[in-house]
């Protein structure tokens, strides 16, 4: 039989990236406004410092303005706070993300139901996310890699709705949030986590595998339905003596053996990570949209 078709987030997204700068363009020349995100980062992890690097870059890329917003790591929870209110009440701005993790000393869940609902471009408002699992109810925007998720699905031709969806992963940012898209799509969703028992005879059934565990390698290729769609959202450093960095990243999905039995399948690096950064924008471009065309 032959290997799965590989679905190639990178170029998605780099396509959805352009198809952005083309709307900024419109909405300059229309309105003479560009999109205003602002990005907020508390302390210096060196993790977030690059992915908050990457998104201001991302920003500038497509002529989205960012509003960048670094603050010490001993930052009182108050005063990140009335930062959030200054960039709630700010025209200019159309979405604010607070990068997570945040430091122990601030209250995470209370930083982030601060942030305007029609800013709330990462998606993680309570009531954003409440809004997501209700049906009849549409949040104003949908959490990034979920979202990817979907739209590398869409992309690829892969219809959701009648099929049988299994999500390994429960977390707040992606297993959660996709299985409530995947449901509000009309697929069956199965929800597998660290309590589940014989995880395999569940994903085993599944037409849409999508691995959010953080377990390097953990679906077997025995473990896929012949002809499955799989979205690997793992991000797993594994101990490498053959890079240079030590290092090299792997999914949740053992790859090599997914690829014979999958229909289709995503690559780490180069899957769904490249289709975060393109669905923040899509939010940002959405939130100013909403704001300057009325
Ligand atoms: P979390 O650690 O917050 O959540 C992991 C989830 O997986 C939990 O719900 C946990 O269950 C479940 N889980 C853990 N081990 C197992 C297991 N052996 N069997 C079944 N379920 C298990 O991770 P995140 O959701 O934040 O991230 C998941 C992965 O996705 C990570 O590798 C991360 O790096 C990656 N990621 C990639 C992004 C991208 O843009 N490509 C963006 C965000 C994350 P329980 O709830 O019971 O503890």
């Amino acid at each position: 039989r032959k290997e799965a078709a590989i679905i190639d987030g990178k170029a998605i997204a780099q396509t959805i990236r352009s198809e952005i700068a083309s709307e900024v363009r419109h909405l300059s020349d229309t309105y003479g406004k560009v999109p205003g995100l602002a990005v907020v980062i508390v302390g210096s992890r060196k993790d977030s410092q690059s992915y908050v690097n990457m998104k201001r870059k991302a920003c500038a890329e497509v002529g989205i303005k960012s509003f960048d917003v670094d603050l010490p790591e001993q930052v009182p929870e108050a005063e990140l706070i009335s930062k959030v209110h200054e960039l709630n009440a700010q025209p200019d701005v159309h979405g604010i993300l607070v990068q997570l993790p945040l430091p122990k000393h601030i209250n995470e869940e209370k930083v982030l139901s601060e942030i305007a609902i029609e800013k709330d471009v990462d998606g993680f408002h309570p009531l954003n996310i409440g809004k997501l699992a209700m049906k009849g109810r549409e949040p104003l925007f949908l959490p990034c890699t979920p979202k990817g998720c979907l739209e590398l699905l869409s992309r690829s031709g892969i219809s959701i709705k009648g099929k049988k969806a299994v999500v390994v992963g429960r977390s707040n940012i992606v297993g959660l949030p996709v299985s409530l898209l995947l449901l509000k799509a009309d697929a069956t969703v199965t929800i597998v986590h660290s309590h589940t028992h014989d995880p395999e005879s569940i994903i085993r059934e599944a037409d849409i595998i999508i691995a959010a565990a953080g377990q390097a390698m953990m679906v077997k290729g025995s473990w896929i339905k012949p002809g499955a769609a799989v979205i690997d959202v793992g991000t797993n450093a594994v101990d490498d003596p053959s890079k240079k960095a030590g290092y090299r990243l792997v999914g949740d999905v053992d790859y090599k053996e997914a690829c014979k039995v999958a229909g289709w399948i995503t690559p780490v690096p180069g899957g769904v990570g490249p289709m975060t950064v393109a669905m923040l924008l899509k939010n940002t471009l959405e939130g100013a949209k909403r704001v300057i065309k009325q």
